[in-house]
């Protein structure tokens, strides 16, 4: 695929990082966000405009109010529609290079299997563990990068999966965390939305180091951030069977 005039002139400000050749690989990248809040309709924005070529959006709710404080690309007018319809419109509105296929679902043992399938990468932003270890064990068995992220109040963790080469979900967080609704500042989305979004577009161009076995961890009260090394759990029960040497 050759780049349009259109579409160098575009991506002027970045080509400058990425090359033609970067530039390339993300309009040929396919991408799975799954979860349409604080992080996944962030992301989703920031892939759009830096010109992924295909977006898979998942989520299984409407918006509210709520969502407003945080939610950026979603309108008040968006109230009560589903989240992955009005995201899919105001990406296209984005970037008309992007192509986005909008899912209403819940992701469970089923659907799991036709929402990953064809992607190159997968964008963990849920906040159900069941749903995100469903993901995990998706991305270990299809040898997929999955790119994960947290928040809560002000702080926020992400951290990438290589399955094989680096630490999955399981080996890091084998518990379940505290359930509810949880207090949320849209800035700390932001920055935790961000370092996800230039994760995907590193991993895709193949610039930049990732955080493998690396996790970020953000505290937004003392505007702190810190790296906190994770290894790999041999005998995790998602990944241990895949031998080190392999990756
Ligand atoms: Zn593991």
């Amino acid at each position: 695929m050759t780049l349009t005039h259109e579409q160098r002139h575009r991506y002027t400000r970045q080509l400058e990082i990425i090359g033609e050749e970067g530039q390339r690989r993300l309009g040929e990248a396919r991408v799975l966000i799954t979860g349409l809040g604080g992080l996944g309709s962030i992301i989703a924005g920031y892939l759009a405009v830096s010109g992924i070529g295909y977006l898979r959006i998942v989520d299984v709710e409407q918006v509210e109010a709520t969502d407003l404080n945080r939610q950026i690309f979603y309108l008040s007018d968006d109230i009560g529609r589903d989240k992955p319809e009005s995201l899919a419109k105001r990406l296209v509105g984005l970037n008309p290079f992007c192509r986005v296929d909008a899912h209403m679902e819940r992701i469970d043992e089923k659907t799991i299997h036709h929402l990953v399938n064809d992607v190159h990468i997968i964008v963990d932003t849920l906040d159900n563990f069941t749903s995100r270890h469903v993901l995990n064990r998706a991305a270990v068995t299809r040898r997929l990068p999955l790119v994960h992220g947290a928040v809560r109040g002000l702080y926020g963790h992400a951290l990438t999966v290589i399955p094989g080469r680096s630490a999955c979900l399981k080996c890091i967080f084998p518990e379940r965390p505290p359930h509810g609704t949880f207090p949320i500042l849209g800035p700390t989305c932001g920055v935790i939305a961000s370092v996800q979004a230039s994760e995907v577009i590193k991993y895709a161009t193949g610039i930049g180091a990732l955080l493998l076995d690396r996790l970020f961890a953000w505290n937004g009260r003392l505007s702190d951030a810190e790296i906190i090394d994770v290894e790999r759990n041999p005998e995790c029960s998602v990944c241990g069977y895949i031998p080190p040497e392999v990756a």
